[in-house]
Parts: structure tokens; C-alpha cells; sequence
């Protein structure tokens, strides 16, 4: 029992369904599945190293996180996630061990996954004072950190049947040693969501959520041009508080739903909020 309570977290059941867009991250994620159960043997024929780390990089709010938990949902992994800033808030010493203690507990249980969030709060460029968490002590802590996990990646047999998948919307603040070869090398960029995206996106809240007939999903995604997967869903919840108003305040039994006009207000209000 530690700081980190229990760090084998339970997956939350989120799906690659769920995740609207985004067919190169999810195949590049399919395959690293594959990898972590492949034989030394096929390995051997098709790499001098084999990928073990991957690192997830973008915007904020556009399903990194959401792509890891469905990783794991869906590979049958075992699954180990960790915050960055959660290894930074223990006592000297103990982030240390305690990433000691994730990668061992992975290798004993693999094959399985070790998930690192906001992984440039704890490997951020070695040059004193990060941007980010201010304090010498932290960015002092960050190294030692940084430094355990990085041997921890190497040695190829130490992480057999352990993928390491990590995520950042900062790639540029990474410590390049994270990205030398045997350690993060593979980089997938998660996007905005695309057009196409932005539609799966609204469709799947629609398919949820009692949406009336003029929701006119194509002319949804096509006005929210560079809104992340988040922003998305936050008009849909600002939708859906406008129309729960009308439903709670109705005179007669009127239940329309969340409307076209409940949508189009919530993107301009947050249009208005942004500039
Ligand atoms: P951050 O860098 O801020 O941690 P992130 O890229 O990890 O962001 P997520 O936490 O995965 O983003 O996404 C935030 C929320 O946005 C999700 O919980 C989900 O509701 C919604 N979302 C983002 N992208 C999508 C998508 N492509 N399809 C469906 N929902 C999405």
C-alpha cells in the first residue's frame, strides 16, 4: 500500500468504437497489441528492434487518453496507468521505486501494458525549471524519475511481453532521450478530428442521447472546423442542459429532445468564449 494506492486500475469500458475518427492511431495501436504477443521468432524476421514504446502525442482533448483506455479494454492486456503528475507528488525516493515497482509487476504479469499520462510532467527537458509544476525540488524529482524509467526501458528481454505506451499534448518539452531508439520510438500523432471524425463524434452522442429529427449532423461538423474531440462533446452537454430546461419548464408533455438550435446556440456561445 503506497501513494499510489493500487496502480493496476481497473480499464474503464471504453471501446475503439467509441472513439470517433482517429483508423491510423487505432491501427497503430492494434499492432502494438500484436507485438506484445508476437513470437521471438516472427520478431526476428521483420526487425533488429522490435517497437516496445509508444508515445501518443496531439492537442489536448482529442482521445489520447480515450485511445489508451480502449487499448486496453480491448487487447486483454493487463493494464498499469499512471499520471506523471501523480509520481511527482511522493516523498524523495518513492516515485522512484514506485516506477520500479510498475515496470516489475508488468513484466510478472505480462503481457501487458504500462500507461503513462502527461508524461512531460516527469520528462520534461533536463534544463532546471520546467515550465510546468515550478519548483526546483520538482524538476529534481522529475530527473530521478525520468532517469529510472528510462532504464527501465532498456534491455530488450526486461520488457518482453510489456508495451509501454505514453501520452503528451507537449511533445516538443520531451527530454530527447525519452525518443532515442529502444525506448519511445514509435511517435503516433493523435489530430483534431477531421470532418468525417467530427460527424462519428456527433453521431455517437446521438445514438445515446434523445436528439430530434433537425439535428442536421453534416452541417454540425462542417461548423466546428479545428474543435477537438472535448469541445465536441462539451456543446452536445450544453445542448442537452438547454433542452432538459425546456423539457423540465413545458407547460404540455414536450419533449423534443435536444434540438438544432440547442446545438448551433452552444457552438456560438463557445465560438464566443474562445475568441
Ligand atoms: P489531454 O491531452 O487533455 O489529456 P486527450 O487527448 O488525452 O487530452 P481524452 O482525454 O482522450 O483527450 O479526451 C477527452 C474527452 O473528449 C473524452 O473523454 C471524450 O469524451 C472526448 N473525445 C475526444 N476525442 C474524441 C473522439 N475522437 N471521439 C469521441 N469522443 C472524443
Amino acid at each position: 500500500p503506497s501513494a499510489m494506492h493500487d496502480i493496476n486500475l481497473k480499464p474503464p469500458p471504453i471501446h475503439f468504437d467509441d472513439i470517433g475518427g482517429q483508423e491510423s492511431v487505432k491501427r497503430s495501436l492494434r499492432r502494438a497489441v500484436r507485438l506484445s504477443t508476437e513470437s521471438v521468432d516472427v520478431l526476428q524476421k521483420y526487425f533488429e528492434h522490435p517497437p516496445k514504446g509508444f508515445l501518443l502525442y496531439g492537442p489536448p482533448g482529442c482521445s489520447k487518453t480515450m485511445a489508451a483506455q480502449a487499448m486496453a479494454t480491448e487487447s486483454g492486456l493487463n493494464f498499469f496507468a499512471v499520471k506523471g503528475a501523480e509520481l511527482l507528488n511522493m516523498y524523495v525516493g518513492e516515485s522512484e521505486r514506485a516506477v520500479r515497482r510498475l515496470f516489475q509487476r508488468a513484466r510478472e504479469v505480462a503481457p501487458s501494458m504500462i500507461f503513462f499520462d502527461e508524461i512531460d510532467s516527469i520528462a520534461g527537458q533536463r534544463q532546471g525549471f520546467g515550465q510546468k509544476g515550478g519548483g526546483s525540488s520538482t524538476s529534481h524529482g522529475g530527473l530521478n524519475v525520468l532517469t529510472t524509467l528510462l532504464n527501465e526501458m532498456d534491455g530488450f528481454e526486461a520488457l518482453q511481453g510489456v508495451v509501454v505506451l505514453a501520452a503528451t499534448n507537449r511533445p516538443q518539452a520531451l527530454d530527447p532521450a525519452l525518443l532515442r531508439p529502444g525506448r519511445f520510438d514509435e511517435l503516433i500523432y493523435v489530430s483534431p478530428p477531421d470532418e468525417e471524425a467530427r460527424k462519428a463524434i456527433f453521431r455517437g452522442v446521438a445514438d445515446k442521447r434523445r436528439m430530434n429529427e433537425d439535428v442536421d449532423i453534416d452541417a454540425l461538423a462542417r461548423d466546428t472546423d479545428g474543435y477537438s474531440g472535448a469541445e465536441i462533446k462539451g456543446i452536445c452537454a450544453v445542448a442537452g442542459v438547454a433542452a432538459y430546461d425546456r423539457y423540465v419548464n413545458a407547460w404540455e408533455d414536450d419533449d423534443t429532445g435536444i434540438m438544432m438550435h440547442d446545438l448551433v446556440y452552444a457552438i456560438q456561445s463557445q465560438k464566443q468564449q474562445i475568441t
